[in-house]
């Protein structure tokens, strides 16, 4: 059973990169029946505060990233991972290290003067238990001093690093805590984690992690280190090119559909693919499709596929949405009337609305409460030989039957008797009904509102 893990380290927010991260992890195990687990890498004690994970919680939660099981906390589990070092001691597969950094930068500075690598290598790695001082130390791992190791890496393909690139790491400081390097491992051994798909920054950190599962006899995970994110300039992602924090997006207004179809494609691909559905996405994803060079971020292309996605949504679970932004930027939710008005409506704002502010937009119509007062654009549709033909239009709507058909057909009708083009009708129409220029087709307001409101708004505008 495949078993993927997200594993953050809190900062206060849930990083875009992060959340891609998590979002491929997820599809991973979602698309196999397989596990998605959720550890949280709080060991720095100053930065991990509950608010900060809760952040991390609050992300996942609103782009639908659900994880099994409870959430794992890596500083909880310290003692076992001191437990696994001192497992390697017993085993020789790692020793005490008496050397002073005094000592250690001695060696370095020779080395250095010498022109040999400046990799530490301490004497303690073959001493005798029997000889040892009673002086602090830190566990450091035997790594093999020559030879290679090799990552197969479903994204980079096969590194290869020499092992006389890697030191003798510490595993156990000298106050006895256990390091993040070792940390890791033991938690997504313990977890069961049979893929480990993170950002590329951790790919030198594999071959060291490999040295643990190895001394261990554990299976290495599959790994899959995937580029960073980068800016649309190409250069690392940063601040300056725009929001950071997923929850920054959500305040923005894009659907979590058209966040969750953006994210997997930054960086993935499914021949030309670019809107899919998340079953679609579930089913597609694999590691094969992870590009080995940095996305870059392209926010007309998560404005595109966010608006297709408002598009396609149901309407009531777009209400729904609709209501968790409106509580999220801080705004009271729509009370159940001018909901259910607005659920009525959807059918007709969401077709070009590219996020929540946009379709709120459209909704004035439906939100707004008589009298409609316009605005100054629609106000100037509203001068007085407007108003008189509004008032003459009252009746026939009075008597029509309430469907698109016999709407368009009394407009029509009305507008030929007056020699006039029914698109001169559509501003005042507009302006009566909504009190704004911008607004969806004056039929659909009609439709919306039903007939007693309809008429009423012009009548008030006519007089
Ligand atoms: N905690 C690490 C980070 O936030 C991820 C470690 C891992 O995925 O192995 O970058």
């Amino acid at each position: 059973q495949v078993v993927t893990r997200f594993a953050p380290s809190p900062t206060g927010f849930l990083h875009i990169g992060g959340a891609r991260t998590a979002l491929f992890n997820w599809l991973y195990a979602r698309g196999r029946g397989g596990k998605f687990l959720l550890r949280i890498e709080d060991t720095d004690r100053d930065r991990s505060t509950p608010e900060a994970t809760q952040a991390i919680l609050d992300g996942m939660a609103w782009l639908g990233l659900d994880h099994d099981g409870d959430v794992v906390s890596q500083a909880a589990r310290s003692e076992r991972h001191a437990e696994v070092a001192r497992q390697l001691l017993a085993e020789g597969k790692a020793y005490k290290c008496f050397s002073t950094q005094d000592e250690i930068q001695a060696f370095r500075d020779t080395a250095r003067a010498e022109g040999r690598s400046t990799l530490f290598q301490s004497p303690w790695r073959d001493v005798d238990p029997a000889s040892h001082p009673d002086a602090p130390y830190v566990v450091r791992i035997k790594a093999p001093r020559d030879g290679q190791t090799v990552i197969g890496d479903k994204v980079q393909g096969d590194v290869t690093i020499g092992n006389d690139q890697l030191d003798d790491m510490v595993l156990l400081r000298s106050d006895g805590s256990p390091v993040y390097m070792l940390a890791v491992v033991v938690d997504d051994h313990d977890m069961g984690v049979t893929h480990v798909i993170r950002g590329d920054d951790h790919l030198n950190n594999a071959a060291r992690q490999m040295l643990i599962y190895e001394a261990m006899g554990w299976d290495v995970p599959i790994w899959a280190h995937i580029p960073l994110i980068h800016g649309p300039d190409g250069k690392k992602l940063s601040k300056r090119h725009g929001a950071l924090g997923v929850d920054e997006y959500q305040k923005m207004g894009y659907p979590a559909a058209g966040m969750r179809n953006y994210l997997a494609r930054l960086g993935w691909s499914h021949g030309d693919d670019e809107f899919f559905t998340d079953a679609q996405a579930r089913e597609w994803f694999d590691l094969d499709g992870i590009g080995k060079s940095p996305a870059r971020f392209d926010f007309k292309k998560l404005e595109n596929l966010s608006g297709q996605h408002i598009a396609a949504a149901q309407d009531a679970a777009l209400l729904q949405e609709l209501q968790d932004y409106l509580v999220a930027t801080g705004r009271p939710a729509l009370p159940e009337a001018k909901a259910a008005l607005v659920e009525s409506a959807m059918y007709c704002l969401k077709e070009r609305a590219k996020t929540f502010p946009e379709l709120i937009e459209k909704a004035e119509f439906a939100l707004a409460e008589r009298p409609i007062v316009p605005d100054e654009k629609a106000a100037k549709a509203l001068d007085d030989v407007s108003r008189g033909i509004l008032g003459e239009l009252t009746p026939h709507l009075q008597s029509a039957s309430w469907t698109r058909n016999a709407l368009e057909t009394v407009a029509t009708e009305f507008s030929e008797t007056r020699g006039m083009k029914f698109g001169k009708l559509a501003g005042p129409l507009r302006a009566a009904l909504a009190g704004r220029a911008a607004t969806p087709s004056v039929f659909d307001m009609m439709l919306v509102l039903g007939r007693d409101e309809t008429v009423a708004r012009i009548t008030d505008a006519a007089s």
